[in-house]
């Protein structure tokens, strides 16, 4: 057999008492199936992944006690009777072969209910409510709960717990003096405050014995202002290691720092020199961690000495087989997360089980079932964008007779003009995991090819799914037949020259990632890791505490002058998601690209754009512009729809061509494989 070409990423790893099979760990994530007592969805997404490999699954977390659900009725573990529906979930994975940790979350001031302890009554600026402050017997009773959990869970049959020291949560919050303003034996001097997580893992291993593993996620980089210096971190670890921690895990930021961390503007690996930092001060294994989601980027860390596992959560939501076919030379068909966060992150925010905008089957493996067909019917998908290729894919490994036709010589559609944003590079990679998955299937492709009704008929298809997409809004605004006006196709696809003054016509996600486009020059920073941290501030820890930078983060000179235009009043890119908003937003402020809304768009001259505000059409101005951009939103392309239908042909619409308001990639492939698993 071949050398693998991840040997260091392939290596089990003993722990001692007991091995892993490889490095891979995977992160905790919070998916909607932690909550509520049946957890048979939980465990067959996690029996998938323990078959596809994983080393080491740490679930979502779990709560010791009610005082620190993330939200009302959050999952918890601190009784027999959670203990006993846990069993579902390690029995899945113990007969796959596999190793899963229970994490245990206590939320602390980041908890969205009225019951939330923390060390102090200091309320987040992320949550609407105000902490209970502990006292010194609240405290004790605290940590006894972190015991008591971590002994359910292993009743439970888990290999061990993850206990949740970073991300701005409880433990976090001790360890901190802005969120720590105790006077008693857990506050004041950090020998102090780490007291707290030292004593949860000292009792811990004392109650459930040496061969239990204990992974703690420590907080290595705050990136918050007041957070921990280095040496304070170096410091908490070594006591952490002595007290019984088995594994360290590493965290990157609190959930209110304003910094990216893993979303997919963050450049792949961007926080592992910080776990390299760690190296040589303890001697237990070190877990790095954040953006890693490819074999290759893992075992470049791993034989760089960068760290001694590798924790990847997102990417295997992605592809639960990612070690299977890493391990199996067949990296090439690893469906990889490109870290748009859309179905895994800003679901768990908008209380949505989470999925994943490349794989529409996470966390809905029991539902979402491909069954192979009775009866092999010829089916014609009509355009290969994201919709067409997903419902294709599906078709083909269910036994039908596929044939996929585009007009463009490539497939991937608007997915194309995603990729040329900067900071949007993993798009090309999913392009690729798709051009490759098509060739691997019996999916006869026509490319190059624009098909019409009569084709379609004569071809005797028996069933036709359209996928044709969209066409650009046409805003009908005075003026617009100018030369200086073009539409988002036209700068994105065509690379028509665009002029150093520009106005941008709508501002949802194709308006910000235009102005985002436009306003840089060179190349992008997602790409150069010093240069992106020096965009966000970020510096060694050892320099200043938290890893923040005092300085404000450098503005960059944009390479035009952009103005980014709405009718709605009210903040531009609100419909952005929750998670990455934020992000876009910062981004293009650093660029000065200005941002009004409650606009009317009066006309387009020679001039530029003129506009006048509120229904009273008030303010005439003036933008002088060299160009204006149209992003104003799609409309649904399916004029094949009628023709088709009036010949019998039986015609289902999917992904644009079906419904262009709100449309994504998300939304286009999940519909794609849910009409193919059902036809
Ligand atoms: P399309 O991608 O439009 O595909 C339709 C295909 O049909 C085309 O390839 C076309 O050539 C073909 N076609 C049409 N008529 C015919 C015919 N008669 N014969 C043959 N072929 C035909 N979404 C996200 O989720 N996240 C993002 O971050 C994101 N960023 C984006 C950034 C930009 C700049 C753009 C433009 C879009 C972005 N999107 C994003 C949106 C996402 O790309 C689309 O929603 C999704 O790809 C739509 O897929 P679709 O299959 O419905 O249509
Ligand atoms: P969109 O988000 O619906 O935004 C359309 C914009 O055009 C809005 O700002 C709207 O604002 C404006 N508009 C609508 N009708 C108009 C009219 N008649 N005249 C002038 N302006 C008009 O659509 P999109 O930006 O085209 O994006 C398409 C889809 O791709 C979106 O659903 C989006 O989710 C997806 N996408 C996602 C991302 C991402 O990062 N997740 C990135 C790009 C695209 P007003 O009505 O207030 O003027
Ligand atoms: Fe990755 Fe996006 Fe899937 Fe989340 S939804 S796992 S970020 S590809």
């Amino acid at each position: 057999m071949a050398a693998s070409a991840y040997p260091h990423l392939l290596e089990p790893l003993d722990l001692g008492f007991t091995k892993l099979r490889n490095r891979t760990l995977m992160g905790s994530m919070h998916t909607g199936l932690e909550d509520g007592k049946d957890l048979t969805k939980l465990a067959a997404y996690f029996g998938e992944r323990a078959r596809g490999g994983v080393g080491l699954i740490v679930t979502g977390g779990f709560a010791p006690n009610f005082q620190g659900w993330v939200k009302p009725f959050a999952g918890q573990m601190s009784s027999k009777a959670h203990a006993e529906r846990h069993k579902v979930v390690t029995k899945a994975v113990h007969d796959e072969g596999g190793k899963i940790a229970m994490q245990i979350l206590h939320a602390g001031r980041y908890a969205y209910h009225p019951f939330s302890v923390a060390p102090s009554r200091i309320k987040s600026p992320i949550t609407p409510f105000t902490p209970w402050p502990l006292t010194t017997r609240g405290v004790e009773s605290q940590i006894q709960d972190f015991v008591n959990s971590a002994v359910m869970a292993r009743e439970a049959g888990y290999d061990g717990v993850e206990i949740m020291g970073s991300e701005g949560y409880f433990i976090n919050e001790f360890l901190c003096a802005h969120t720590n303003k105790r006077t008693d034996k857990w506050g004041g001097s950090y020998e102090n405050r780490m007291q707290f997580p030292v004593e949860i893992v000292r009792r811990t291993r004392e109650a459930v014995g040496k061969d239990f593993i204990l992974v703690y996620r420590i907080s290595m980089l705050d990136l918050v202002p007041g957070g921990q210096s280095w040496e304070e971190v170096v410091q908490l670890a070594k006591a952490l290691e002595k007290a019984g921690v088995t594994i360290l895990n590493t965290g990157i930021g609190w959930h209110e720092a304003r910094v990216p961390t893993i979303a997919t503007s963050v450049p792949r690996a961007a926080f592992a020199w910080v776990t390299k930092k760690m190296k040589g001060e303890v001697s237990i294994p070190l877990v790095t961690t954040n953006r890693i989601n490819r074999p290759e980027v893992a075992e470049e860390l791993l034989a760089g000495g960068m760290a001694d596992m590798v924790s990847m959560a997102r990417p295997f939501l992605a592809d639960p087989e990612f070690v299977k076919k890493a391990a199996e030379g067949r990296a090439d068909e690893i469906n990889h997360c490109i870290a748009c966060n859309q179905a895994c992150l800003d679901h768990a925010f908008q209380n949505k089980v989470a999925s994943c905008l490349v794989n529409p089957r996470a966390c809905h493996e029991t539902e979402l079932v491909y069954r192979p067909t009775l009866k092999r019917t010829k089916v014609a998908v009509v355009g290969a964008g994201a919709a067409g290729i997903s419902a294709s894919l599906v078709l083909a490994e269910r036994g039908f007779d596929v044939h996929l036709f585009d007009a463009a010589e490539k497939v991937g559609g608007q997915l194309h003009m995603a990729a040329t944003i900067p900071g949007k590079e993993e798009f090309h990679h999913m392009l690729a995991y798709f051009e490759r998955q098509l060739a691997l299937s019996s999916v006869k492709q026509h490319l190059g090819v624009r098909v019409d009704a009569e084709r379609l008929t004569g071809e005797k298809f028996d069933h036709v799914l359209l996928a044709t997409g969209v066409a650009p809004r046409n805003p009908r605004i005075p003026g617009q037949e100018s030369p200086k006006v073009l539409s988002y196709v036209d700068v994105l696809r065509h690379k028509k020259p665009v002029g150093k003054r520009v106005a941008i016509i709508g501002a949802g996600g194709i308006g910000f990632d235009v102005a985002e486009y436009l306003a840089h020059e060179g190349p992008s920073p997602s790409m150069n890791l010093e240069a992106w941290l020096a965009e966000w501030g970020v510096v060694d820890p050892a320099t200043a505490p938290g890893g923040l930078s005092k300085e404000p983060p450098k503005r960059h000179a944009p390479a035009r002058e952009i103005a980014l235009f709405q009718r709605k009043k009210g903040k531009l890119g609100a419909g952005l998601g929750k998670t990455t908003g934020w992000i876009h937003r910062a981004s293009l402020q650093n660029f000065g690209v200005k941002m009004i809304g409650g606009v009317n768009y009066e006309r387009i001259d020679e001039r530029g754009l003129h506009v006048s505000f509120g229904e009273k059409r008030e303010r005439p101005t003036l933008f002088e512009v060299d160009n204006v951009i149209l992003c104003s939103g799609q409309e649904p392309l399916r004029e094949l729809q009628a023709p088709l239908e009036a010949k019998g042909v039986k015609v289902t619409l999917i992904g644009g061509a079906d419904e262009a308001s709100e449309l994504d990639a998300k939304r286009a492939i999940d519909q794609g494989a849910r009409v193919a698993a059902a036809l």
